[in-house]
Formats: C-alpha cells, structure tokens, sequence
C-alpha cells in the first residue's frame, strides 16, 4: 500500500502539470504545499502570492515569515505540520479567487486533506474558511464572526475540528488583527494541550 509520503507525492505532481484553470498561464510555479505527511494539525490558507509562485512553496514572503512565529506560539516547526492552500496557483496581482477557480482547484485540497486526515484544520482568512465550513455543512458568515472558536465537524467522513483565524497577511498590517491572531494561536495552543494533540 502506498504511503502518505507517496499519494501526497503523487497530488503535487499532478497540481505541477495542472492545467485545468487558466491561472496554469500566468504561474511560474504551482505551489502544490508540503509538511509532515503524518501531521495532526494541517494549516489551509488562500492562494500562492509573488514569493510563493516564484519558489513554489507555500508561504515563504512576509506572510510566511509571521505565520511561523504564530507558530513558534504553539510550539510548532514548519516540519511539524502541513501548510497549503485552496488554489495551488498564484491569482495574477495577488487578487482574490474566484468561485470557479476555487471549484476546479479544490479536488487536489481534498485529496490532501483525505490523504493526512487531520485531526486540526486552521483555516487561515475567509476563503479558506468558508470552503472547509463547506465541506463540513456548516453556514459560513464572515471570518470576524467565526475566527477564534472551535468547531467539531466532520469533513469526507473524519471527524475533524476546524478553528478559522485571519489571514496572516492582513494582520500583517494591523495591530488589532495581530493582537486577535496572537491571542487565537495561544487558544490554539490551550485547545491541542487539551486534545493530546501538542
Ligand atoms: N498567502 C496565502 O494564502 N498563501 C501563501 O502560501 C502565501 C500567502
Ligand atoms: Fe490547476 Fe489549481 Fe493551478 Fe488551476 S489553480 S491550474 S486548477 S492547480
């Protein structure tokens, strides 16, 4: 039987020949995510942006750099865990994805997630959010309204919990946004301690 290593291995492969959405034209590279196949705790955000597409993995600009110190909070390693995102491809200018990108992207997200079955999926600003409240039926209203609470739901058949928090990029740029992530990442932490999780 294949191993996790080896379906998700199989998934970024084909997100790198993918050219089922017309963003196949504008990449320079997909960025399929990666982590730990075995992980516990998987971290969905919305779409690659300029450093993510240029290198191909998932948050390596400024973003990146400030969800690892959320991290650190936990007491996780980019290695501990699995990062990805709804789109695989970078939107051009950095704009939002639209409903059908999302609907003809998100089988290779669902597959990633049926492949780790997580026990934690942090969903990282409303795209991301409202897509996995999808998945679990629940009614998404706004990510202001959501973030910050935990929800037990199950997701292609696992029980899995759910915990939106904003998006690392826009509380990049503002302090109460950052104060709130901050405070949701040491929730995060009670809330796995809890769980046995970490
Ligand atoms: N923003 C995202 O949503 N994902 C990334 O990988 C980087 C920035
Ligand atoms: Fe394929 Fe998704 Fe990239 Fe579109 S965004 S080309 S569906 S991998």
């Amino acid at each position: 039987m294949a191993t996790k290593a080896e379906l998700l291995k199989t998934i970024a492969e084909e997100v790198t020949a993918c050219r089922k959405c017309h963003l196949w034209k504008t990449r320079k590279n997909a960025v399929p995510g990666e982590g730990n196949p075995n992980a516990l705790v998987m971290f969905v955000g919305e779409a690659p942006g300029y450093w993510e597409d240029v290198k191909g993995k998932p948050f390596v600009g400024a973003a990146g750099k400030f969800l690892e110190s959320l991290l650190a909070i936990v007491g996780f390693l980019r290695e501990d865990i699995f990062i990805c995102n709804v789109l695989k491809c970078r939107p051009p200018g950095n704009r939002d994805p639209s409903p059908q990108e999302i609907q003809t992207c998100t089988p290779y997200l669902d597959r990633q997630i049926a492949v780790i079955k997580p026990k934690v999926i942090v969903t990282l600003g409303s795209h991301s959010s409202a897509y996995i409240f999808s998945k679990a039926g629940l009614e998404f209203k706004s990510i202001t309204q959501t973030r910050g609470n935990f929800y037990d739901v199950a997701i292609l058949g696992e029980k899995t919990m759910v915990f939106p928090t904003f998006h690392p990029a826009a509380a990049l740029y503002s302090a109460k946004y950052k104060e709130q992530i901050t405070d949701d990442f040491k929730l995060l932490k009670q809330k796995l301690a809890e769980r046995g999780i970490a």
